[in-house]
């Protein structure tokens, strides 16, 4: 499979069902977001294209869950979903009135939501395609016997696992706002897969891990790499630091095959982060994993403005096709969602001291990496 992309086919992995579903009223993470985004798709007639390809999801099965998490957990879910009243849920990390609330059906919209990863997977591995996009997984908080940050089962773990099993040398890049520290802790001493994050810093924001100290242990020294940055960092610094970091790594690892984590907290409007990346800032990232030409799983992750999601996620989806999406928003979304225009047209201007702070922030994590983690591929290969 190295390097080969057996066709430019790219699956786009949904099932209205993945949008239906509420984890509180007043929750930021809403489903619903994933719906705006296919009518958006559907808008600008996407999977008319000659390369865009709509495929529903299958479930994951109990069994692929247990590779990765605790039965207790799994069976714990499955009876919260159902209705049941489980006395200590909080051990699970559960709390209905916190990030993590119990509600009906979870069980059947998690294994929904995983099912679609593994679903990306298959396109890849059983069906040809040269990528698949999932944008209701890259649920990458979540541990083997508890669920954290929005996130019930880790679906980008478990999808890496069936890759791994195959044999392939998986490099995982996540570029959600938080550290993605549930798919860092599950390959955190191994150099089967590589896990990349580039995320707000810990200092600021949940879960408060990802340090660029964090580089792996035994086998995996030098295979988990963090890049920290700043609050407010933009679109100019951010690539650079991206670019810096990514591109060495890419090269040194030589992976098989790549699994994106591309959470859209990082945009400038979220209500939950304080990065502020442009639609052009992300589809520069986007434009990069495409450019690796290797194999491509793409998994979603956080984003709460919903209609900032679906504007993102659209843009990436045509990097994915290679079809350049006109500015001007199609009918019916644009008169529906009062939305005009696909791209942001301005720079984010900040002042300059939070810019400078931000980019002094940058090199520091960036000069972490070239000091401690790089100098390890050298001694390891
Ligand atoms: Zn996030």
């Amino acid at each position: 499979m190295k390097n080969t992309i057996h066709n430019s086919l790219a699956g786009f992995v949904y099932d209205d069902l993945m949008s239906r579903h509420m984890l509180r009223q007043d929750h930021p993470m809403q489903p619903i977001r994933l719906h705006y985004l296919k009518e958006l798709l559907d808008a600008y007639k996407v999977f008319d294209s000659k390369n865009g390809v709509l495929v529903k999801p299958r479930e994951a099965t109990e069994t692929e869950l247990l590779e990765f998490h605790d039965s207790n957990y799994v069976d714990a879910v499955k009876s919260l979903s159902s209705g049941e009243t489980l006395e200590g849920f909080s051990r699970f990390n559960f709390d209905n009135f916190g990030d993590n609330p119990t509600y009906p059906g979870m069980y059947d919209s998690a294994v929904l939501s995983t099912g679609g990863s593994l679903t990306a997977v298959e396109l890849i591995t059983n069906e040809q395609m040269g990528l698949a996009f999932n944008p209701s997984g890259g649920l990458h908080h979540a541990f083997p016997s508890y669920t954290s940050g929005f996130c019930i089962f880790n679906d980008p773990v478990i999808a890496i696992n069936k890759l791994v099993k195959l044999g392939l040398k998986v490099l995982y890049v996540d570029v959600d706002a938080h550290h993605g520290d549930g798919v860092q802790s599950a390959f955190y001493n191994t150099d089967q897969v590589t896990t990349v994050s580039f995320h707000e810093s810990g200092e600021f924001l949940f879960p408060g891990t990802g340090s660029s100290d964090e580089i792996g242990t035994d086998s995996g020294r030098g295979y988990s790499i963090n890049v920290p940055l700043g609050p407010y960092t933009g679109d100019d610094v951010y690539l650079w630091a991206f670019e810096e970091c990514l591109l060495p790594v890419v090269e040194k690892v030589s992976p098989d095959i790549l699994v994106s984590q591309v959470g859209i907290d990082t945009y400038y409007s979220d209500p939950l982060t304080h990065l502020n990346l442009t639609t052009n800032g992300y589809a520069n990232l986007l434009q990069h994993f495409k450019g690796f030409n290797l194999p491509w799983v793409c998994l979603g992750g956080g984003g709460y403005d919903l209609l900032g999601v679906a504007k993102c996620w659209a843009i990436a989806y045509s990097v994915m096709i290679k079809e350049s999406l006109s500015d001007i928003v199609p009918e019916p979304f644009a008169s529906k969602y009062s939305v005009d225009s696909l791209y942001d047209n301005k720079e984010l201007e900040l002042v300059t001291q939070t810019e400078d702070r931000c980019r002094s922030f940058a090199e520091k994590s960036v000069l972490a990496i070239h000091n401690n983690v790089l100098p390890l591929f050298k001694k390891n290969r």
